[in-house]
């Protein structure tokens, strides 16, 4: 899971924290509980497990026969435990003999005949029923929507194969699997490895046999199941194959046609082939993660199978999504983390090969791009400062963070950067082929990456990994003539405190005077330090840390000019979008917005362009409207001007911006510009605004991208007449995206309105998880009292998933604050955050800007790798 919330910079970085961070991504993100920390001491190896299923799709039941290959691993076991929740065994044999068996809360024990000794094979046979609450799903059609194609599929990570599985469920063991299924005979499944077999198996039902020699964990075991369209590719002799809920099959192709270009990427930089027999990805409607890196079977969300139409104005499609999970059969599914307190080396690696490919197939900018905004977003997510990437006391936060996967990422970039390119990916290799089939902790990496580079990394490793946190600096220079010497000073401000030391890093400085540039290596490691440099004549440009290839935040104290012209003349693209970022915050200066505005129009980098359009807007200055304006009457790709379009919703009071929204809202070359004008009007309350947008949601357009922006801003332009046009729109069988658009809105309007309050509250306990959870911000937003005691109810509910527990447990707060709450001022934060200002109309400024986060975060969300809650069944 990727995190990828590239959260949009606002001037109220502290209020976007504490509601978009800890509400938003806590509740979405963070869902991969995992309640060991640590690794089991093991009784025995579970080497081989033939699982055969049936389902009666009526009650929703999986029927299970498993037969378990076990070898003893001490003196004296008498009896086996295995994990199982909620699962009714009707009966255990022990060798083909019959065995005593009883079942705790969460466990099967199965009695020996006799105390075993070490290397005994039992063979343990278990017949079961079960309605899982977790792990397999059941994605059926109803009276509602009758039309759906039927699909069963399964979550296992983090500890979920327990619910529909009696087995060892935790990743520190590997087992080889037949997976045996019988489902109707029109449906086709996916499992892990190779097809054996498809047979008639009577009564219109078929038996599919899949075999996987290759040893993996509990948690990557796949079962998957329904009506799929089907495409065949291949790598290497190898099948790559994808599937699609049936009737979309057409979107396969550009949404997942590069794989077998990243396979023989991914192959070729890490000198270990793809490892497993076969490699397939199938797209299920409704997935609790955005993706599921089964080995040798992926599952993703069906959201990445964008229609084509529309797939080509996003630069890079779904390949953050479909390069992270395949980044995993190496890092996570051959190589798999010892316990869920080293995560990270499933998640830094994965979302560290979504770099490898993005710089390899986009090039260098938007690679660049890509790890700029990823550092960014890390140090905006101030809840993951203090804490170290590896660490065993996660409990109910979850480890499946910004650390493991972002700040994870970031340090593998740091190490490559660092060691260079050969040396790094010879470590990677060599760890790879020593921890093959095994499981590893981080001290694995580190004595792998040393055995091959000769290099000692314990300092690398104690800062960015055991420790917490990254250098904050600040930064100034002084030019002495007669010496011709610069004297650089550099100061590490952050705090000093718990698992944050000082850093000690290498890095480069660039001085550029008229007579040319050069480079400087140095090492940082104090407090404070100056460094001095020869220069022949006063600096045009300074630059610390040239490229940007330390994970850090640095304050370099420069005149606009310097800023000015390190945008124009920066080589990389990490210094040109520093000086962006330095330039907007002079607000109305018009030399720093009109350089700006020169980089939204020629700057040779997509990534640095869409910045530049950003931070253009997050100026919210009138005179920053023309170079938005400029970019929008051009011919520009859709990612640039869909940004630009978003942009100018942050400006208010120019009608000429107002206007050209709202004909672009109407009608242009581009959905995704369309979508974002739509927001931007609705935000604006432009004059005809409630108009376009009532007409938009009337319109047909690819995946409704339209109709949901409509929606939307429906509920931020605020206008109480759009009621009951968003009533009939959240209702049951109406398109789910389209519904929770609605109700989001919904929960912006009427507020007094106690019906209405009811009527979403009686969304609050439906199956689809995302319109349930739409529904309980919608009423953390009315601020209307009465909706208590149903979220509370929902709260207190015995098939609540802990999950969801700290948003309703925020929203409850929201409602509880007396005074915010009638005059729909305040009390938006999470958890009774209150915002910065006291000010009603600034108040519902950001609460119009949180909407929108909201919104923006929430569609991010969809492709990425979250793990949520399952939908109640
Ligand atoms: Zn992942």
């Amino acid at each position: 899971m990727k995190f990828q919330l590239s959260l949009p910079r606002s001037q109220n970085r502290r209020f976007i924290l504490l509601f978009a961070v800890l509400s938003l991504v806590l509740a979405f993100a963070l869902p991969g509980r995992a309640d060991e920390p640590y690794a089991r001491s093991r009784d025995y190896d579970l080497q081989h497990s033939k699982i055969a299923l049936r389902f009666d799709m009526a009650q929703k039941e999986v029927l299970g026969d498993v037969t378990h290959s076990i070898s003893i691993l001490r003196d004296g076991i008498s009896r086996l435990a295995f994990d199982s929740v909620d699962l009714s065994i009707k009966s255990v044999t022990v060798n083909k003999s019959a065995a005593h068996f009883e079942t705790t809360a969460d466990k099967l024990l199965v009695s020996l005949p006799s105390a075993a000794k070490i290397g005994d094979k039992f063979s343990v046979s278990i017949t079961y029923e079960g309605k899982p609450r977790k792990g397999l799903y059941f994605i059926l059609p109803d009276k509602d929507y009758p039309d759906r194609p039927s699909q069963i599929w399964s979550q296992g990570e983090s500890e979920d194969t327990r619910y529909y599985i009696p087995t060892y469920d935790y990743p520190d063991d590997r087992l080889t699997t037949e997976t045996i299924l019988t489902v109707p005979a029109a449906w086709i499944t996916i499992s892990n490895g190779k097809l054996l077999s498809v047979k008639d198996a009577g009564n219109g039902l078929k038996t599919w046999t899949w075999k996987e020699s290759v040893p993996s964990s509990t948690y990557l075991i796949t079962v998957v199941a329904g009506e799929f369209d089907e495409l065949k590719n291949s790598w290497g002799g190898i099948p790559v194959t994808y599937y699609a809920p049936k009737g979309r099959g057409d979107r396969l192709p550009i949404n997942y046609g590069r794989t077998p270009e990243m396979i023989e990427l991914f192959s070729k930089k890490l000198g270990v082939d793809y490892p497993w027999e076969k490699y397939s990805q199938v797209m299920v409607d409704d997935f609790v993660a955005g993706g599921m890196e089964n080995s040798s079977a992926t599952t993703n969300t069906s959201s990445s199978l964008v229609e084509p139409k529309l797939s080509t104005e996003y630069l890079t499609g779904q390949d953050g999504l479909i390069s992270h999970e395949l980044g995993h059969q190496w890092f996570g599914d051959l190589v798999t983390c010892k316990d869920w307190g080293d995560i990270w080396l499933n998640e830094g690696f994965a979302t560290f090969m979504e770099f490898v490919w993005m710089e390899s197939h986009f090039g260098k900018d938007q690679g660049d791009y890509e790890r700029w905004e990823a550092a960014r977003q890390w140090f905006d997510s101030g809840d993951l400062w203090n804490k170290p990437i590896v660490r065993h006391d996660f409990n109910d936060a979850g480890i499946f963070d910004g650390n493991s996967y972002t700040k994870g990422g970031w340090v593998l970039y740091m190490l490559r950067h660092q060691l260079g390119e050969e040396a790094f990916y010879g470590g990677l290799k060599h760890y790879l082929e020593v921890n093959r089939g095994k499981n590893a902790v981080t001290a694995d990496l580190a004595k792998a990456v040393e055995e091959a580079t000769h290099t000692d990394l314990d300092q690398f490793f104690n800062q960015w990994i055991y420790g917490a946190g990254a250098p904050k600096l600040q930064l100034s220079y002084a030019y002495d003539d007669a010496k011709h010497q610069l004297a650089l000073n550099v100061k590490q401000t952050h705090k000093v405190e718990g698992h944050v030391g000082l850093f000690a890093f290498p890095t480069t400085v660039e001085i550029a005077t008229a007579a040319g540039s050069k480079s400087f290596p140095i090492t940082v490691s104090k407090l404070e330090e100056v460094f001095n440099f020869p220069a022949e004549s006063a600096p045009l440009m300074v630059l610390f840390d040239k490229g940007g290839h330390v994970l850090k935040s640095a304050e370099f104290q420069k005149g606009k000019k310097e800023w000015v012209y390190q945008l124009k003349n920066a080589p990389d693209l990490g210094d040109r979008a520093d000086a962006v970022v330095a330039l907007g915050k002079l607000k109305n200066d018009e030399e720093a917005l009109n350089a700006i505005g020169d980089a939204l129009r020629i700057d040779k980098a997509l990534g640095l362009r869409v910045i530049a359009a950003d931070t253009l807007g997050e100026t919210g200055s009138p005179a920053a409207a023309k170079y938005l304006l400029a970019t929008l009457a051009s011919n520009d790709a859709p990612s640039v001007r869909n940004r630009a379009a978003n942009a100018l919703g942050n400006i208010k009071g120019d009608a000429s911006a107002a206007s050209k929204l709202e004909s672009i809202a109407k009608s242009d070359s581009s959905f995704r510009t369309q979508a974002a004008a739509l927001q931007s009007i609705g935000k604006l309350k432009t004059a005809g605004a409630f108009t376009v947008l009532e007409a938009a949601v009337a319109s047909d357009s690819p995946d409704d991208v339209l109709r949901k922006a409509a929606l939307r801003a429906l509920g931020t332009l605020g206008d109480d007449k759009a009621v009951p046009l968003l009533k009939r729109w959240a209702a049951v069988g109406k398109p789910t995206d389209s519904r929770t658009a609605a109700i989001r809105s919904l929960g912006q309007l009427q507020k007094d309105n106690k019906d209405l309050t009811k009527e979403i509250e009686s969304y609050l306990t439906e199956p689809r998880f995302s319109v349930r959870m739409a529904s309980i911000f919608a009423l953390g937003t009315r601020g209307d009292a009465s909706a208590i005691p149903a979220l509370e109810s929902l709260l207190n509910g015995g098939d609540l998933s802990i999950e969801l527990a700290p948003m309703i447990k925020g929203q409850i707060e929201r409602l509880k604050q007396p005074a915010a709450l009638k005059e729909g001022r305040g009390g938006a934060g999470a958890g009774g955050q209150k915002p910065d200002s006291s000010d009603a109309s600034s108040v519902n400024e950001k609460l119009d800007h949180l909407e929108r986060l909201i919104q923006e975060m929430s569609e991010r969300l969809k492709s990425i790798e979250t793990r949520l809650p399952p939908p109640k069944q």
